[in-house]
């Protein structure tokens, strides 16, 4: 029965060559109207052993907030309708590489890190609005203190505009899917806003995950007939957390984060696909494992232990049986991928710790599609006929696993 219906599939693969001009829709709308802009000529951040100055010239004065966290130590600024893009972090603090980091974080707010190496608290905060031209000026100054005191004034002070969802405001747990209506399935674009993810060619991955996202999900809801929906669809930052809870929100049947991810050494070419373990498979993917993870602390945001949200033995419960779901789900996208690709690397499947893994009633997968630190993977990513193939490898894969997960669904509960 899964033959007949995967060649029934394959039909559909073959009407579709028109799908190429989906692609390439690179520009994004912003969520948010992005007012004030940046003047880097007069901007700039420097940091001493004992001190540090940080002065933001923006052309209007919009509400902002200042605060620093710990582990490691950050000095972190939201500001809302500030527009960064078109700017660098070389532009304001040439000496300070690799340590500033600013981008959207919320709809209408974005955020500004800086890495620190010394506990530098805050010790005065202003900003200051010429009367003539409204521009205004914000000045951080920043003085040594000892470990305990720093770590005496860290956490945002002023309750956040965003407060994030507590245990309460979680739905109960998602119903097992039994083939009898639309497959829900929650896409989560990685990375996004303030985390770029990799970085090539002046393309960076969130934006190519999101592109292929959108084309993904036409794609599902199409062909598919599925309910689809996106963890994100724009370039804005979500962490972690929230992006399995969205999924639970929607009640989804399935997650799959989608990433293209650049690692330096190992194993790093050709599509992998990932199931929750808690232990990497390899080398490579502990490195992998840990950047994800840590794009949340380098955003600003300590991680929420997700795990508290239900008791300890319920979720224990759920994931008994979910894993083999999810494996399941593993399992069939690299069959569809190898169907529709035509290719596939030797190892495709791969067992790690991800964050995003973790919601114990809701299958979930990790796909990276190629590795942007490969060349040919980079190419094939740009590629909107190759990302199409791609896109219904994933349907097939979706299509085939929702039949054997019905009939297994039929076999545990009655
Ligand atoms: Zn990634």
């Amino acid at each position: 029965m899964i033959r007949q219906f995967l060649g029934s599939v394959l039909l559909c693969l073959a009407g579709v060559a028109g799908l190429a001009g989906l692609a390439g829709s690179a520009a994004q709308a912003q969520e948010f109207r992005a007012v004030a802009h940046v003047d880097p000529s007069r901007s700039s951040i420097s940091l001493r052993r004992t001190s540090g100055a940080l002065v933001l010239s923006l052309s209007q004065a919009v509400p902002y907030r200042v605060f620093s966290l710990d582990d490691p130590y950050r000095l972190v600024m939201d500001f809302r309708e500030v527009d960064w893009q078109g700017l660098a972090a070389g532009d304001i603090a040439p000496d300070l590489p690799g340590r500033v980091r600013f981008g959207p974080f919320r709809p209408g707010w974005s955020r500004l890190v800086v890495d620190l190496e010394a506990p530098l608290a805050v010790e005065t905060a202003a900003m200051e609005t010429d009367p003539e031209t409204a521009e205004a000026v914000v000045t951080v100054h920043l003085a040594r203190v000892d470990a305990r005191d720093y770590a005496a004034t860290t956490g945002a002070r002023s309750a956040a505009p965003w407060a994030p969802p507590t245990a309460l405001d979680l739905p109960p747990p998602v119903e097992r899917q039994r083939g009898d209506r639309p497959l829900v399935i929650m896409l989560d674009p990685g990375h996004g806003g303030i985390d770029p993810g990799a970085q090539r060619q002046g393309m960076d991955e969130s934006e190519l995950m999101l592109t292929f996202a959108r084309e993904l999900k036409d794609i599902l809801v199409r062909e598919g007939g599925m309910e689809v929906y996106l963890t994100r669809d724009s370039d804005i930052f979500v962490p972690l957390a929230q992006r399995v809870n969205k999924a639970r929100a929607r009640r989804a049947d399935v997650f799959l984060s989608l990433h293209a991810d650049a690692l330096a050494r190992g194993r790093a070419t050709g599509t992998v696909i990932y199931t929750l373990s808690e232990t990497a498979s390899d080398a490579a993917t502990a490195e992998l494992e840990e950047r994800e993870d840590r794009s949340d602390i380098l955003a600003g945001v300590d991680l929420v232990a997700q795990d508290d949200a239900v008791a300890s033995v319920l979720i224990d419960l759920a994931r008994t049986e979910t894993t083999p779901r999810s494996e399941m789900l593993g399992d069939h996208l690299v069959s569809g991928l190898r169907t529709s690709l035509g290719v596939m690397h030797k190892r495709p499947r791969l067992r790690a710790g991800f964050s995003v893994l973790k919601a114990p009633d809701i299958p979930s997968a990790l796909i990276e599609l190629g590795f942007m630190s490969d060349a040919s993977d980079l190419e094939q990513l740009l590629d909107p006929d190759w990302r199409a193939e791609f896109a219904y490898g994933i349907l097939l894969a979706l299509q085939s696993w929702a039949l054997e997960d019905a009939a297994a669904a039929s076999l545990v509960r009655q």
